[in-house]
């Protein structure tokens, strides 16, 4: 069978039938542009016609171009090339199929929603849309892990019809056309009356309907609910991360599966600690004092727990010392928080500390060491 649902006009404008090959497409176009190039031809239309036929010879004529129009139809391949496909070929649908498209937040981001449109619809109940939202968790959060609760808005199947749209959970054939989902459209040109085929707007390409159009849903299917759904984080989420919620998407058509949700999540960066991959980095601050001659300091990790940390005598001004298994606490791979060591300099010493210091000085100077640590405060305005 090589009549082709939906595809037609072009060649119907070049007067070949579907199978022609590219030496019948160009004699047609040829004998065609001859006969209503404008210079040419007195009939009336004839401008518009010449228009129609070197496009139609412009598509037919290109392999890859006839290609896709042959796969995917007039009607699709027309309005794809103004850059407005819809899918439904310019019909906008009884309030059946109007609840069918649109549902608020639909982001078809899996599973390519620009090739499902184009490609033939298949039979049988479509599987519902995924869905996406975003959820905001602290440092401390996606270290630990976490569990959230959250409110989802989606499309679940009817309660009262079990998602058939039908009150009785019956559907009937649909009269409008018969059963097969597809209509004839005739519409009049300048060529002759045309005959293309389009999906039925009455049950949106399914062939059924309901036999008694339920009340609760409208004959859709499908009710939008609120849901408090709980999520567990995971530790060790970071921003970016999608977790993925099986089924709590859109509905399906009567029969499928609903679409699955999808969370973003994103990290709020925190005041004391920065992410590196697993690790947590945060800074310490030591005296000159402390940084010569070591230390031991209380850190408080991410979850507020108090560790000792011994600072060794002699460390050098921005080392990194490591706590291990206080990052991210990923499962089986904790991660390790990293102190980096600051030396303050301190600020509005006592007399006593002064002549510390002015002593420090005197024997570094005896040691004739001009470069030692100390040594920068020579001279420093008190
Ligand atoms: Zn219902
Ligand atoms: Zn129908």
């Amino acid at each position: 069978m090589s009549e082709r649902m939906g595809a037609g006009d072009y060649y119907e404008i070049l007067g070949v039938p579907r199978g022609a090959d590219e030496k019948e497409i160009k004699k047609a176009y040829r004998s065609l542009a001859r006969k209503y190039h404008p210079d040419v031809s007195k009939e009336p239309g004839a401008d518009e016609k010449f228009k129609s036929i070197n496009e139609a010879y412009g598509v037919l004529s290109d392999p890859e171009k006839k290609a896709q129009y042959d796969q995917v139809g007039h009607e699709a391949y027309t309005s794809a090339s103004r850059g407005s496909y819809t899918g439904g070929g310019g019909f906008s649908g009884g309030g059946y199929s109007s609840d069918f498209s649109g549902f608020g937040d639909i982001f078809d981001f899996f599973g390519g929603a620009f090739g499902g449109g184009f490609s033939h619809r298949t039979r049988g109940p479509a599987a519902g849309n995924d869905t996406l939202m975003r959820i905001l968790i602290s440092l401390e959060e996606a270290a630990a892990g976490t569990e959230k609760e959250i409110e989802v808005h989606h499309t679940e199947p009817c309660s009262v019809c079990s998602g058939t749209g039908s009150e009785t959970k019956r559907l009937k054939s649909c009269p409008k056309c018969n059963g097969t989902g597809q209509i004839r459209q005739v519409s009049q040109t300048v060529f002759g009356q045309f005959v293309r085929m389009g999906t039925c707007p009455e049950c949106t390409g399914r062939g059924k309907i309901p036999e008694k159009r339920c009340p609760a849903c409208k004959g859709t299917g499908h009710t939008r609910v609120k849901r408090t759904v709980t999520v567990h984080i995971p530790a060790g989420v970071d921003t970016g991360m999608r977790l993925r919620m099986e089924g709590y998407g859109e509905a399906g058509e009567s029969g499928a599966p609903s679409g699955d949700l999808f969370i973003e999540v994103h990290v709020q960066s925190h005041d004391r600690f920065t992410r590196h991959g697993d690790n947590l980095e945060t800074t310490l601050d030591i005296t000159p004092a402390e940084a010569v001659l070591g230390s031991v300091r209380e850190v408080l990790t991410i979850d507020r727990k108090s560790v000792e940390l011994k600072v060794p005598p002699g460390i050098a001004y921005n080392t990194a010392l490591k706590i291990p298994g206080e990052g991210i606490r990923r499962k089986g791979h904790p991660g390790d928080l990293l102190v980096r060591i600051r030396i303050a300099t301190p600020k509005g010493i006592s007399k006593e500390e002064k002549e510390l210091y002015e002593r420090i000085i005197e024997i570094e100077g005896k040691k004739g060491q001009k470069k030692g640590f100390f040594s920068g405060l020579k001279g420093k305005p008190k």
